[in-house]
């Protein structure tokens, strides 16, 4: 990515941010830009610097240094009702009414109330939550209430989406849910930047990724260049048995094991049939596979290079 600010193509372009929280160094040089209708994945362990990288795009803290255009300018006014943004923390008021809170976000962008009734119904429904659209939010259950936020910073049609993480305290389902709507509002041209650490989801929706770590961006680019930049000796095998055998290999290397899969690195891909033929002998293989290595793989050996002390690859 190149790091030029003057072109419309671009929703948003971040150059050198940095923030310090009491002397250290939450942002450390974040630039990035993204493209006018593209999904762009802010990826990063706890604490690597999302949301205050989310929080300082949208004006709520400002950065220590580096520049920031949304939409082709300075935040402004203006700019805030074309962006929806959904906070880290959710908040929503307990008390009020399910439509009225839609009114309330809805008044607050600027939307006439028949416009918000419509909308807000489409997406209640949409959403699955139509048949509540009378009781109170402290009635709803958490992923109703988390359902219900995600309308909320919808309801006004955006052109920039901003999700700091928004899949949190959703079951499988309405992860998937989620995760269509934000495609669904990509095809309608959407431009989307959402932060996460579930890279199994990120890997399926993002255009482009931008990784950090400790403030610091450790990776940037299309999911393709990302991957094609660790390389191809990799393998994926589903198992039963007892595998720890394997660490003792010296041509095996980055091992992620989850049990009952695992992927793993071969320093050079000419092992692969011994491998497998030692596999066989010795665990039940349903699986054998070779493929580029997964979002998560790149994220744990990422963050593990940049904090060592949180174990040998
Ligand atoms: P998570 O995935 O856990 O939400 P994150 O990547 O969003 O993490 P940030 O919340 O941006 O991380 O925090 C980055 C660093 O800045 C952390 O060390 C955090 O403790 C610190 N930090 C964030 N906000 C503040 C604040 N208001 N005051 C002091 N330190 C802060």
């Amino acid at each position: 990515m190149t790091n030029t600010l003057n072109s419309s193509d671009y929703v948003l372009e971040l150059e050198h941010l940095v923030k310090d929280f009491d002397g250290k160094r939450a942002v450390d040089d974040i630039s990035f830009k993204l493209k006018r209708g593209d999904i762009l994945g802010l990826l990063g362990p706890n604490g690597a610097g999302k949301t205050t990288t989310l929080r300082m795009l949208l004006n709520i803290i400002a950065p220590d240094s580096g520049i920031i255009k949304i939409l082709g300018e300075t935040f402004s006014e203006k700019t805030k009702n074309r962006i929806g943004f959904l906070p880290e923390e959710r908040g929503l008021y307990r008390k009020m009414k399910v439509m009225d809170t839609l009114s309330f976000f809805g008044e607050l962008k600027g939307m006439k109330s028949a416009e918000i009734r419509t909308r807000g119904l489409e997406l209640l429904k949409k959403f699955d939550l139509e048949r509540y659209k009378d009781r109170k939010v402290e009635e709803l259950s958490k992923g109703m209430a988390q359902k219900l936020q995600f309308i909320t910073t919808i309801i006004h049609s955006p052109e920039l989406l901003i999700l700091d993480e928004p899949f949190s305290g959703l079951d499988p389902v309405n992860i998937e849910l989620v995760k269509d709507i934000i495609l669904e509002m990509k095809r309608h041209g959407i431009t989307i930047i959402f932060s996460t650490h579930l890279m199994d989801y990120a890997e399926k929706i993002v255009d482009t990724m931008v990784m950090i770590n400790n403030g610091k961006v450790v990776l940037d680019g299309t999911l393709s260049q990302v991957k094609s930049e660790f390389g191809s000796n990799f393998l994926k095998i589903k198992y039963e048995g007892d595998a720890t055998f394997i660490t003792s290999y010296d041509y095996i290397k980055n091992i992620q094991d989850y049990g009952n899969e695992m992927e793993f690195e071969l320093t050079n891909l000419e092992y692969k049939d011994t491998l497998l033929k030692d596999l066989i002998n010795r665990l039940s293989i349903h699986a054998f596979q070779v493929t580029e290595p997964s979002l998560n793989s790149i994220f744990i050996r990422k963050v593990r290079e940049g904090n060592p002390a949180q174990g040998e690859l």
